[in-house]
Order: C-alpha cells, then structure tokens, then sequence
C-alpha cells in the first residue's frame, strides 16, 4: 500500500482491499499460473497488475496500471516473463502522480542478488522506519510502505537471506502477506497475526501461494493449508518446503472483514467458506433484527448470500429487488458527494414489477459512508415501495482500518459520527439495524467475540488495534481519528 492518502472509490461506500497477491515455484508456466490466479484475485485490486519472473539467471518484470487481462492476456506479453518461478500483484492506484513506480512486485539488486517482494497489507510504523532509514543515507524509488522491506533487508547483517528478511520484519508492525522471490527461490510470509490472508496450493510439481483460495481454483492447483500467522515457508528450486515460525507465539488475528465482504464468495477463509459464512450472518440478522416483510432484497452483489440466509432464516421470500447492471464502467476519482450518487444510480435499477406496494427488507454488507445506502432506500420508495427496512450484515463501521484497506477518514465514517437513529433518518430507512459484534463471530464459527482475546481483528467495529499504530501517533491529522461526540 502507498503511504500517501489513497483516493476514494468512485461509488465510495465500501471498505476496499487494497492488493492481491499470487506466486508459483517449479512450474513451467509460472507467468501463465501467475496471470491466471491474480485474475482470479481481480476484485482485490483494479488499477494496476504486475507480475516478476525468474529464469535461474534473471529477473524480469512487466508492470503496469489497469486490469490484469490489459496487461498479461497475450502470449507475448507471458513470454516476456520467462522462469519456472513467478510473483504477481493486483492493487488499487494512489495519489501522487507516481503510480508506476510504485506497482508490484517491487525489485531490488541486492548484494546477495535480485529480490523482488509483493506485498499485502499495510506497515504502521512504515513512515518512522523509513524517516530513520532516510536519515541514514537510504534512497527510496516510490512512495511504498513494501519498499522499506526492501532496505531493511539489504542493510541487514545476517548471513542467509531468510535471516535477513526475519530481521527485517522484527522491525516492522502492521499486516504484511508477502511472497518474495530471490536467486535460491520463494519465501512466502505473514505477520504474526496472520491480519491478511495467504493460501499455499500445489499443482503437479508446482507450489503457489495466492491471497485467496479461489485463485487455486482457477488455476486447478489443489488447496494445502494457510501459511499459518508468523510462519515463512521457503520453497526451493528442488522442492523442499521449509517452515519457520520465528516470531514465537501469538494468537492470531485474521482479519474478520474478509469474511463481510473482501473475499471472494467461492474462497475459503480462516478455514471457512465466505459463502457459508455470509449466509450465516444473514441468519444470524434475521435472529437479531427480524421484521414484518413481503421481500428480502440484496444490494447486490455482495450482500446476496447474507440476504439468502436472512430470507431462509426468517421465511421472507428471497427476490432480486435490484438489477445491477454489469456493464457499467468503473469511474475512478469521483470526490464530490454528488458525483458519486450519480454512480449509484448508473450501477443498479430497482426491479420496480417487484417492488411495487411491497415491505422490503434490504440486505447490505456494510455501511461506510452512508451516500450508497441512502440512494438505494430513495431507489427503492421511487419504485412504489411501501417500506424499507434495511439490514446490514457487519456491525457498525466506526474505525478506520491501517492494515491495507482503503477507509475514508474516521470523520467520514457515518457511524463514526452518529448513533444508530440519526444514521436511520440519514439513509431515510423506516428502520435499520445491523448484527451484533457477538453474532458476527457466532456466524464465524466462534461461540462469540472473546473480549481478552479477540479471535480476529475487528477493529474497525471496535477500535480495538491488535497492534500499535506507531505512524498514526505521529501524524498531524491523527486528530481525524480519535475519538469525538457522537450524534445521539
Ligand atoms: S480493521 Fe477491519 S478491515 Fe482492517 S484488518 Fe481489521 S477487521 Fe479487517
């Protein structure tokens, strides 16, 4: 992630992933396996791909801004990357002007030899660490948090590199899942916390590593085990795997957001499938939140497999409410409030023969800011609904994330600024409610949140960080963050 302030999505209202990552070791096709599994991992990024290979003797490198089939769909273009071992990287654009320099995997000449690393997640002491290696004489190409990795590992005085990289990352706080190549193979990594998710696959001879499950689907490698919270697996060129846990013991943290709404549907995450899960929540609400109703309608696509189990849970017939049309184009920096509804409007229709005279229940993942949420209920009455009820599959979203998703400001955050009631008379909903905190983790797999020791991270519905926030503490704005009145 860059560490300049990323620019809001066009249609605003959701948290968004920030990176996908992908990675295959003693396959023929390597760049192909590679291109294939990010485009699987597309959602978790869509302003630039890029992907790294290796021959036995060189390193090569195609990156570039837009989607992953504008850059890696024809034959020459995965010719370019020749290798049995290649890396890749989906992400969304920053600001600053400076977005090709800062597309991975990012690559370095290191005394020990090339190293290329793409990364996950989101470093929150990057700014200090980089502030310090600055001072002692570093020079940065981009603006990446990933690249003071990079440094900390080449001014490291350890012998192997898999000693340096742990040195280095001894250093670092925050979310990382990186996959780094380097002349004697693939080192996969996550933080001690496992915040952000890395599935390792095999296919034939090949070992991979994707951000998500459903990237081996794709592909047609076969699902092995998470790389575990605090582990570096390192696969050489002859196959040995090898599993380090040098960070000792912690309980993890994955992050449970994932679930909500960043994974893919098809992927398995922390050991669940997201499907199962989502509709889970949906069950879970229906307990929760039930209300007299003649439909259960989704706002697409992501809230559908909470709106199924709502609607299985609660008997209230299951209908297609609003059609969302596939074919509208992604416009990129829209800042002003009005420009996004406009977005809203172009993105989904309400399937008005449906709504007509009806009691609807709508279904949505998560509230941000509240513009998407409004549009939809004032989408819904234009169509002659009779009420709207509106049910959101994640407790209330009051926090900002550090740990590679892209949050507005804390101040942004309608939650963040008003109580319950307010936030109903805001979207213009004849009721809202969201599931509880407890009834998320139970949907989860968990008997409810352990206040000692959290099962995930969830700070963006608590404000509980498992970690320290080292460059927030320091930062002017932090002021935007902390705490304020809230409207009752
Ligand atoms: S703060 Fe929220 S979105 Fe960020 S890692 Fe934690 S649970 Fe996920």
């Amino acid at each position: 992630m860059n560490l300049t302030h990323p620019f809001l999505d066009a249609d605003g209202d959701k948290l968004r992933e920030e990176c996908g990552v992908f990675g295959a070791i003693n396959a023929a096709d390597a760049t192909a396996l590679t291109a294939l599994g990010l485009h699987a991992l597309q959602h978790r990024g869509q302003e630039a791909a890029g992907i790294t290979s290796f021959d036995g003797q060189e390193f090569y490198s195609s990156r570039g801004l837009g989607h992953v089939a504008e850059n890696f769909s024809s034959s020459e273009a995965i010719a370019a990357l020749p290798g049995m071992m290649a890396a890749g990287h989906v992400r969304y654009s920053t600001t600053g002007g400076s977005g090709l320099r800062n597309i991975q995997p990012l690559y370095a000449d290191l005394a020990s030899g090339g190293f290329a690393v793409a990364h996950n997640g989101n470093i929150s002491n990057a700014q200090t660490l980089r502030d310090d290696l600055v001072r002692r004489g570093a020079i940065f190409q981009s603006t990446s948090d990933t690249e003071v990795i990079i440094h900390l590992v080449a001014t490291s005085r350890y012998p192997t590199m898999s000693d340096r990289l742990v040195d280095a990352l001894r250093l670092v706080e925050g979310a990382y899942s990186l996959i780094v190549m380097t002349p004697t193979g693939m080192i996969a990594c996550r933080d001690p916390l496992g915040i952000r998710p890395l599935v390792m696959g095999k296919i034939g001879d090949a070992t991979v590593f994707a951000s998500e499950s459903v990237a081996f689907d794709v592909v047609g490698a076969e699902l092995v085990r998470e790389v575990l919270p605090g582990e570096l697996v390192l696969v050489d060129f002859d196959g040995n795997v090898t599993s380090l846990h040098p960070f000792g013991n912690h309980r993890a943290r994955p992050c449970i957001f994932e679930h909500v709404y960043f994974s893919r549907p098809d992927s398995v995450f922390a050991g669940h499938s997201v499907y199962e899960a989502r509709k889970a929540i949906g069950q879970q609400l229906a307990i929760e939140a039930p209300v007299e109703a003649d439909l259960v309608v989704p706002v697409p696509d992501s809230g559908v497999p909470a709106a199924i189990g709502y609607a299985q849970q609660s008997g209230v017939p299951f209908e297609l409410g609003i059609i969302r049309s596939h074919y509208v184009g992604r416009t990129f920096i829209q800042p002003s409030d009005g420009a996004r509804h406009s977005g809203v409007k172009r993105k989904h229709n309400a399937n008005r023969a449906l709504v007509e005279g009806k009691r609807i229940v709508l279904i949505d993942d998560s509230i941000v800011r509240g513009t998407t949420s409004l549009k939809i209920v004032e989408m819904m009455r234009e169509a002659g609904a009779k009420e709207v009820h509106f049910r959101v599959a994640s407790p209330p979203t009051a926090h900002s994330c550090f740990y590679g998703v892209d949050t507005p400001e804390r101040s942004k955050l309608l939650a963040a600024r008003m109580e319950i009631e307010p936030m109903r008379e805001f979207i213009q909903a004849d009721s809202l409610a969201f599931v509880s905190i407890d009834g998320l983790y139970r949907a989860v797999g968990a008997s409810g949140r352990d206040a000692a020791h959290p099962q995930f991270c969830d700070a963006c519905f608590t404000g509980e960080y498992p970690t320290s926030l080292t460059d927030l503490a320091r930062r002017d704005d932090r002021d935007a963050q902390l705490p304020f009145d809230k409207v009752a």
